[in-house]
């Protein structure tokens, strides 16, 4: 299901939080026949757990409303595809790091596929732009805002006084937040890499300063001027990724493109915490979307996720998925009963799009969502249902839930075959991800998968269809 359409004419009032300038803004696109965005992606190298899959299911829910907004809305999420950890991981298990960021590319869009979050524009992948990283890199040693310095190319960061307005935090802060390596052939102990020396067991690209590979954050700038341009209206990511990471990549983009604005809203989403801590891999407090998936719906992990503000912290627990899977079971059993009732195709309630305007309200969204639900189940004219239902599907299409047909969503086969529809779907989506990333292995292991489920598919030109095999 795509975004919902165009509800009507009303003037725009989408208004953001902008970490730049700490305050709720009115958001006009600089040109609002092509809105752009971008969201840091992922490092692939293992399963991402339940906190990363926060900014890619808020950001989805933005994509969602600017598409409702905007004819066209390029969204692109980079997958960060060359890395220490990944390398790590490659050499762990002698493997070419591809083996391993191709996997988990593909477990990635399965995972966040079986959470409703729509395929970017664009997913660029940073080893697929090292040429594009080598020229920027030029670009900013000619404007004297980088050297070279032993095989590595730093960025200057005195070269750029504007360097520490996103984050707030002071030169002092700074260095000692960015853990930034105390290296001699450093100018100033701020500057951080753009292109490092690769020794011979890993992997590396030629380059004017020799064979190496790119610092993290030139990558994300060299992808943004290549797919959507030197000024984009909103870049998204973690509230871990403030500092230093989007800090330095405004210094490299804004000093590349002659001081052009790199972005003009940014948006930060908190975290998802467990026992009031960050859910991360270095302190191991977590759950892998994957496994989640396989005790809950992904709809419901979307609801549970999208059942906070987007800024501020979402503790994570069962009891937060065992809500969320009774709020939906509610939904859609209030839609279960009006199954037979045509829904009129109908906008999202004016309630719904004006909490999902103010700043991704979407706990004030779902709790209209709620009132609807109710409001269905009390009406007896079939033209209030048949509104009502309308009015519900289209919310739920801005919040990427209520998708489903009731029967899927129950567990489908109520009937006798015991097939999980849910389940089915999941792996159908897992399968397509596999496929795009020509892992056909893992695509053939899916579809065993899914014959074992006593499934048959097939693929359409509409899609995969499956049914319960005689
Ligand atoms: P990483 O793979 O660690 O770079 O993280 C990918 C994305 O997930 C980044 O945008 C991070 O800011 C975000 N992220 C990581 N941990 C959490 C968390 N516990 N809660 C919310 N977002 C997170
Ligand atoms: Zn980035």
């Amino acid at each position: 299901m795509g975004p919902a359409a165009a509800p009507d004419n009303r003037p725009m009032s989408l208004i953001l939080y902008n970490t730049l300038t700490r305050a709720k803004e009115p958001f006009t696109p600089a040109d609002p026949a092509r809105v752009t965005m971008y969201v840091c992606g992922p490092t692939v190298y293992n399963y991402a757990h339940i906190g990363n899959a926060r900014p890619a299911v808020v950001f989805d829910v933005l994509f969602r409303l600017l598409s409702a907004r905007y004819p066209k809305v390029i969204y692109a999420r980079n997958f960060t595809d060359v890395d220490d950890k990944i390398n790590a991981a490659a050499k762990a298990q002698n493997v070419p790091i591809k083996t391993i960021t191709d996997k988990f590319k593909a477990i990635y869009q399965a995972d966040t596929g079986a959470l409703g979050v729509m395929p970017p524009t664009l997913e660029p992948c940073a080893t697929d732009h090292i040429p594009q990283m080598i020229a920027m890199i030029e670009t900013l040693l000619k404007g004297g805002y980088a050297y070279e310095a032993e095989s590595h190319v730093l960025f200057n960061v005195p070269s750029f006084p504007a360097y520490g307005r996103l984050s707030g935090r002071d030169r002092d802060d700074m260095i000692a937040g960015a853990r930034v390596e105390v290296a001699p052939y450093k100018k100033d102990p701020a500057d951080f890499v753009l292109w490092k020396p690769s020794t011979p067991d890993l992997p590396g690209w030629d380059s004017p300063w020799g064979r190496g590979r790119p610092g993290w954050h030139i990558e994300c700038s060299a992808m943004i001027e290549a797919h959507l341009g030197a000024t984009i209206d909103i870049h998204c990511g973690g509230h871990d990724l403030t500092f230093p990471h989007h800090e330095n990549e405004i210094a490299q983009g804004t000093c590349a493109h002659g001081g052009a604005t790199y972005a003009r809203v940014w948006m930060h989403n908190g975290f998802l915490t467990m026992d009031k801590e960050k859910m991360s891999k270095s302190l191991g407090n977590l759950f892998t979307i994957h496994e989640l998936l396989e005790k809950a719906p992904g709809e419901a992990l979307r609801w549970a996720i999208l059942s906070a503000h987007y800024r501020q912290p979402l503790e994570w627990s069962d009891e937060t998925i065992a809500q969320a899977k009774t709020t939906l079971d509610r939904a859609y059993r209030a839609l279960e009963q009006v199954a037979d009732i045509t829904a009129i195709p109908n906008v999202a309630p004016t309630a719904v799009i004006a909490a999902l305007e103010d700043d991704l309200n979407t706990p004030k969204a779902m709790a209209e969502v709620a009132a609807i639900v109710k409001a269905l189940n009390q009406a007896t004219a079939t033209a209030d249902k048949a509104r009502l239902k309308g009015q519900l599907v289209a919310a739920g299409n801005l919040l990427g839930v209520l998708q489903q047909q009731p029967a899927a969503w129950f567990g489908a086969a109520k009937d006798s075959s015991g097939v999980d529809a849910a389940e089915v779907e999941r792996l159908i989506a897992a399968r397509l991800a596999a496929r795009k990333a020509k892992d056909f292995k893992e695509a053939d292991r899916i579809r065993d998968m899914i014959a074992a489920l006593g499934v048959t598919i097939e693929d359409r030109a509409d899609g995969t269809k499956w049914r319960v095999t005689e």
